[in-house]
């Protein structure tokens, strides 16, 4: 089972995905993750990805796909996070699992208005070590900034700064929402109101996610 969690920045489809992957076995593919983690370890895609991030805009799409295509497991539950971000983006995720047989069986729409997803992103705090998903107001740490699983220490994304926001939800508008008629066209899209509290979208997903798909 293929899901893409589809949505703008700030929506919660990490914070989602990270809890479906623990209790419910999802493996959880986030190249928003894999690309921050390449920039950390300086490889050559870091290198390459480092400045259009910092920026709040997309990497190139030749990119982003070889990446998938070294990711994505050969079977199992699987929640595509963050990807696909573009048209051309989910035609090559189409290709490339009709190759295997497969296809996209779900889209889960994280819908929700532009004011409260910059105010997510305004005071989300990501643990260093862990990559563990807090915010300042809506799921503070236990001890100011300091990740209640692994003690790791708690910083603000670069990107997360409000100039940056802006762009990055620009980015959205231009080159990303135009995947919610693309999927609601092949009958695939589910729309969720993300705008509700973490439990309750939680148990949405579950519900939504229970029948073999
Ligand atoms: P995305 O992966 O879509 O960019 P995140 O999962 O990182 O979004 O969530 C952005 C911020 O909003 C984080 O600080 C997270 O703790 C917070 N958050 C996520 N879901 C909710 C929710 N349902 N209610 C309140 N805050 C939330
Ligand atoms: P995210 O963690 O999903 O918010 O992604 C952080 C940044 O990584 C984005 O602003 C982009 O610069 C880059 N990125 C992540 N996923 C993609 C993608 N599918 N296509 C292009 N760029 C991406």
């Amino acid at each position: 089972m293929i899901v893409v969690f589809l949505g703008p920045p700030g929506s919660g489809k990490g914070t989602q995905a990270k809890t479906l992957s623990k209790e419910l076995g999802f493996v959880h593919i986030s190249t928003g993750d894999m690309l921050r983690d390449a920039v950390a370890k300086g490889t050559e895609l870091g290198k390459m990805a480092k400045e259009y991030m910092g920026r709040g805009e997309l990497v190139p799409d030749q990119l982003i796909i070889a990446l998938i295509e070294e990711a994505m497991p050969e079977g199992g539950r699987v929640i595509l996070d963050g990807f696909p971000r573009t048209i051309a983006q989910a035609e090559a995720l189409e290709d490339m699992l009709k190759r295997h047989g497969k296809e996209v069986n779900k889209v889960l729409f994280f819908d929700a208005p532009e004011e409260l997803i910059v105010e997510r992103l305004s005071g989300r705090l990501t643990c260093s070590s862990c990559g563990a998903l807090y915010h300042r107001v809506y799921k503070p740490p236990k001890d100011d900034m300091v990740c209640d699983l692994c003690g790791g220490k708690l910083l603000q994304r670069e990107d997360d700064r409000e100039d940056v926001v802006r762009n990055r939800i620009r980015v959205y508008k231009e080159q990303t929402a135009s995947l919610v008629d693309f999927y609601r066209r092949k009958n695939k899209l589910i729309s969720l109101d993300a705008g509700k509290s973490v439990e309750e979208v939680y148990e949405e997903l579950k519900r939504l996610l229970k029948d073999g798909g």
